[in-house]
């Protein structure tokens, strides 16, 4: 399933490297938060001092990683790089932390998923460079403070409303990615084409554009099935080149992939259309929640097909006729 963001080969981890913006000035889309990212990044480097902490939230694929990489790039600041579920104990924390050099830029991807024994000694680190170090156990235990060095800690999250509001609250900025505009993909198209010297008409990128589920991600990997399809097949990656290539990899007209359809099917056959319950739609999935809430649901409620409500998620009339069904016989016309 070429659209899910499941675990990367390594040569897809290179491509994703090799087509990395290195600079807020390459990087397309999100207009506000890059204004708001160049004024922070401004502000401390005329201050002289260690940008704020900042939280970037939003979906798979939007460009979370790019960002934090960009930060450290823009204000020449070395980047360290961790992940929540690396961080399962308050120790590998302190032991992250205690190693950083001073103005070090400190990613953790994933952070809703650190250990909460980990969230606690962040707080203090983030708010006065400092954390305390439990040494012994029970009546022996006593703490020992270690200061650290300043630090800019840039956390991504899939979930912002997970984490606890302690945290939220010790960044200073926070980052809302918003999935991205055609025009703006077809510009991230554009661009990787050039990178990866693949020759392919404007219509053609266009019609990628219109079938990433708005993510720069799935973008460039769908451009790397094309060229694939185009080399094999001997043809130019023109419009009918890649709508070819992208029938093969089961992306339909809206770039819904298996699971988006998984779960729009299963809302309009078994539960005619909704409401139904997160937890119901997973288990009738077979996915976990977290993966439906934070990765297929804001893509489909973005696109007009799906709506949450208190009582649960419903289908618009544009999943049922996207679907060719009609409600209550869950028939095809
Ligand atoms: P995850 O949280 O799943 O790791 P992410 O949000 O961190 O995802 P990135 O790894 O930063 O996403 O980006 C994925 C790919 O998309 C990268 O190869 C990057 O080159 C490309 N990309 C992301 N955003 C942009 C952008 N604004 N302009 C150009 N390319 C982008």
């Amino acid at each position: 399933d070429i659209t899910r963001p499941t675990v990367e080969s390594d040569t897809e981890l290179a491509f994703e490297g090799a087509l990395r913006p290195a600079s807020l000035a390459e990087f397309v889309g999100q207009k506000k938060v890059r204004g708001q990212l160049e004024l922070l990044l401004k502000a401390a480097a005329i201050q002289g001092r260690t940008p704020d902490h900042i939280l970037l939230a939003g979906p798979p694929g939007l460009g979370k990683t790019t960002l934090a990489m960009i930060v450290a790039h823009e204000s020449s600041r070395p980047l360290r790089m961790s992940s929540g579920p690396a961080i399962q104990h308050a120790g590998d924390l302190a032991a992250v932390l205690s190693a950083l050099v001073p103005g070090e830029v400190l990613f953790i991807d994933e952070i809703h998923r650190m250990a909460r024994s980990a969230e606690e000694m962040l707080y203090l680190a983030m708010e006065d460079y400092r954390i305390d170090i439990m040494v012994g156990k029970g009546a022996g235990a006593t703490s020992i403070p270690l200061e650290l060095s300043p630090f800019t800690l840039v956390g991504a999250t899939t979930r912002s409303g997970m984490l606890p509001n302690p945290l939220r609250d010790r960044f200073g900025f926070t980052a809302h990615l918003e999935f991205y505009d055609e025009a703006e993909l077809t510009e991230v198209l554009r661009r990787a084409a050039a990178l990866l010297g693949v020759r392919i008409d404007g219509a053609a990128l266009a019609e990628i554009a219109g079938r990433c589920r708005g993510t720069p991600r799935i973008a460039n990997r769908l451009l790397r099935r094309v060229r694939d399809f185009a080399l094999v097949h001997g043809r130019e990656a023109d419009l009918g080149t890649v709508r070819e290539a992208l029938a093969l990899y089961d992306v339909d007209d809206l770039g819904l992939d298996r699971l988006d359809r998984e779960v729009l099917s299963t809302i309009l056959r078994r539960f005619d259309g909704g409401p139904v319950g997160l937890n119901t739609l997973a288990v009738s999935v077979g996915e976990e929640s977290d993966t439906i809430e934070s990765v297929v649901e804001p893509f489909l409620v973005r696109v007009g097909l799906v709506t949450r409500t208190p009582r649960g998620r419903i289908a618009t009339p544009e999943a049922w006729r996207h679907f060719g069904l009609t409600r209550d016989s869950g028939a095809l016309f």
